[in-house]
């Protein structure tokens, strides 16, 4: 059976959104993953079919109900394998390769997509989400978080990606601590007075091997210090 993601939305005509094209839109159109929304409004049980309220304790702006989004998780839930119910929020721990590896590698994923202010907690935690950020910034909605995750999970499933390598030696790939890939160059050899190192026109592969390793490691030492020092603590 192939990795499945279902996403709970208000916004069903947002998916499949970016995931329709390139690597993961063939992908899906091959069936090596399947995507299903549902509509959370249509767990409503009013006939306004009311899916938000007004916050406990006063204050600004509409929380989702926790009956009408529980109703949505168990449909989401029913009858396949046990799949992580991953609810996105600025309140989560931060969105990681390491992360999108281990759902990637599992049944598939139920993505719980806000809106308003969120979920009322009470939902969250009867069914032990997994709280995910996709970065320390406010989106209006989960929706685009979700096709993000995604979009990092499906790359990884086998045979979506042409070649291995690429998984491989891409940023992040190393389980074991983080690394910023090198940079990359391609043909002319000289443009606009700015020529390509010449170690990577030498044809000598441990060389380049070496240059690369070299060139990671700078580049995550100086953009991502919190990795670097991560990647020492676990060398040590
Ligand atoms: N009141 C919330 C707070 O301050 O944490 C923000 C709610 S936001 C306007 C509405 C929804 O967008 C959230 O419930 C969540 O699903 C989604 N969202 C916003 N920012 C996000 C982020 N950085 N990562 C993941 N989901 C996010």
């Amino acid at each position: 059976m192939s990795w499945r993601a279902t996403a709970l939305t208000l916004f069903p005509e947002m998916f499949p959104g970016t995931l329709g094209h390139s690597l993961a839109g063939r992908a899906l159109r091959e069936g090596r993953w399947s995507l299903d929304t549902l509509q959370i409004r249509d767990f409503a049980t009013d006939r306004h079919r009311t899916v938000d309220d007004t916050p406990c304790g006063g204050g600004a702006g509409l929380v989702m109900r926790p009956d009408v989004v529980d109703a949505a998780c168990a449909a989401a839930l029913a009858g396949g394998p046990d799949r992580p119910l991953v609810y996105l929020t600025p309140r989560g721990r931060l969105m990681d390769q390491a992360l999108a590896r281990e759902l990637a590698s599992g049944p598939g994923v139920v993505l719980v997509c806000g809106r308003y202010e969120g979920l009322d907690q009470r939902v969250i935690e009867a069914r032990a989400m997994r709280e995910v950020s996709v970065g320390d910034f406010v989106l209006s909605g989960g929706e685009p978080a979700a096709l993000l995750l995604l979009d990092a999970c499906v790359r990884l499933l086998p045979g979506v990606m042409g070649g291995a390598d690429s998984a491989a030696e891409e940023s992040f790939s190393d389980p074991r601590g983080a690394l910023l890939e090198y940079p990359h160059y391609t043909r002319p050899a000289v443009w606009q007075g700015r020529a390509v190192p010449d170690v990577l026109l030498s044809g000598h592969h441990a060389a380049v091997g070496q240059w690369r390793r070299d060139q990671a490691e700078a580049a995550t030492r100086e953009r991502r210090p919190d990795l670097w020092r991560r990647l020492r603590e676990t060398q040590d």
